[in-house]
């Protein structure tokens, strides 16, 4: 998980201030040792972790902090506050031009995850209903096209290309005159990648960026690289003039000094993290919902729009009326289940809520994704007439279910004492409701 051992430690120093009732600048001075040492060791770079202490201390030890009635909260929340600012303050949005299309120019260096970090763009895009043209600039790397096509036929959108043999600025060129005579929103163009930064890349960049102009020129880093990435990131800054940072493979970086460096160093914002490999992984980047993250405080606006995205509306309604009129079915529960499981990992949205690191037995949580995927298996071998009616399931049905399933007969004894027990509450709920209807209308 991202900022595991950084979250980790600045939490176990903010916990020994919070406890405090009288707060001293010594008591200061040694909590900033340890958060010091603790950046460090996140790979952050050295001259931001020294800026970042030296302000945070101005701050914290003066009057109004230390003299407060909650001293220790107070020190974190200028942490908070200074951790936000270190990673941009105000979330940095993705451009849009005046005129349709916007031009979106993807570069970084091979492996960073450019081409699947375009795809993620498109998907993003189109939750926002627009319309985007994929270009496949990238002629030296074998597979580059043939891999952006494929991604464009998973996510149904086109995908324009003049083969490996074109110039890439003649391509790029096409692809946004394409983009604009098909009225198209945004055209994404992925472009050539090296191991290294060379010249030749630099140029045919600097040419393409000439030719289009585009609104937007995203550097895709690997964030697991570390203060590679944030050099990486300076010098495409220096030569190309980046308008933002899609910091990619957060999902496996536990340190995240490339997250908390990038913009201090390069002084251009992160637009956007990549959270895992699959195209919908792809998060809006918030420096403040960020912070407050690292810091155990929780992130339940991210967690919040997760689940607005995930669950479908209409099916919610339909939902609480078949809760209300007591007539929710196993297939009902098979939907919602399924629900739930698109919003991504339960560890990952576990980590959103504020204090999740605190809770001992949660640390390690493996959510068993075995055992959901066994209750999918059982609803699935009920017949249409049993998930409606759950009470005809008899002992032979039972071991019909269980052999049908893989499982056990225990196993689907136990969903369907679940079933039952949930079905009580929802009676009592609903019982209450009446209840408080017919108080209202009777007071
Ligand atoms: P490119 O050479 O920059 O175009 O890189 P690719 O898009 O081909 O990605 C390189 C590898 O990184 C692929 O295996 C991707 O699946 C993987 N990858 C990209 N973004 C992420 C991410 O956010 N998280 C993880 N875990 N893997 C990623």
């Amino acid at each position: 998980m991202a900022f595991e051992g950084l979250s980790e430690r600045l939490q176990s120093v903010m916990k020994k201030l919070r406890g405090k009732g009288k707060v001293t600048e010594a008591d200061v001075k040694e909590a900033m040792r340890e958060v010091r040492l603790a950046l460090l060791e996140a790979d952050v770079n050295f001259k931001v972790v020294k800026t970042f202490i030296d302000r945070v201390k101005e701050r914290a030890v003066g009057q109004e902090v230390l003299q407060s009635l909650t001293p220790g909260q107070q020190v974190i929340k200028v942490v908070n506050e200074e951790l936000q600012e270190l990673m941009g303050g105000e979330q940095s949005k993705l451009a849009q031009a005046n005129k349709p299309p916007t031009k979106i120019m993807m570069v970084g260096l091979q492996g960073a995850g450019k081409t699947t970090t375009s795809g993620k763009l498109v998907r993003y895009l189109q939750k926002q209903n627009r319309r985007t043209l994929l270009v496949a600039a990238d002629v030296y790397r074998p597979a580059a096209i043939k891999q952006l096509e494929v991604l464009g036929a998973d996510l149904n959108t086109p995908v324009f290309s003049l083969g490996d043999q074109a110039n890439p600025v003649d391509i790029a060129e096409q692809g946004v005159a394409k983009a604009s005579a098909e009225g198209f929103d945004y055209v994404i163009i992925d472009t050539a990648g090296r191991l290294h930064i060379d010249e030749q890349m630099m140029d045919e960049l600097k040419q393409i960026r000439e030719q289009i102009r585009p609104d937007e020129i995203l550097l895709v880093v690997d964030a697991m690289t570390g203060q590679d990435a944030v050099n990486v990131a300076d010098h495409f800054n220096k030569q190309l003039g980046l308008t933002g940072v899609v910091l990619t493979k957060l999902d496996g970086d536990t340190r995240g000094g490339a997250a908390l460096s990038v913009k201090s160093v390069t002084n251009c914002p992160i637009k956007f993290v990549g959270m895992g490999e699959k195209t919908d992984a792809l998060e809006p980047f918030h420096p403040d919902r960020m912070a407050s993250r690292i810091l155990g405080m929780g992130d339940v606006l991210s967690l919040i729009e997760k689940a607005q995205s995930a669950v479908d509306k209409e099916k919610a309604k339909d939902l609480e009326r078949k809760m209300r009129t007591l007539s929710f079915t196993f297939d009902d529960f098979l939907d919602q289940l399924q629900q739930v499981r698109k919003m991504g990992p339960l560890e990952d949205m576990l980590s959103m809520l504020p204090g999740a690191g605190q809770i001992k037995g949660l640390k390690n949580i493996q959510v068993d994704e075995k055992q959901l995927s066994r209750v999918e298996a059982i609803i699935r071998s009920m017949t249409p007439k049993e998930k409606e009616h759950p009470e005809i399931i008899n002992a032979s049905r039972r071991k019909r279910i269980a052999a049908g399933s893989g499982t056990t007969v225990q196993d689907v004894n136990r969903l369907l004492k679940q079933f039952e027990d949930m079905k009580k509450m929802m009676k009592q709920f609903s019982n209450m409701a009446k209840g408080m209807k017919k108080k209202k209308r009777g007071g």
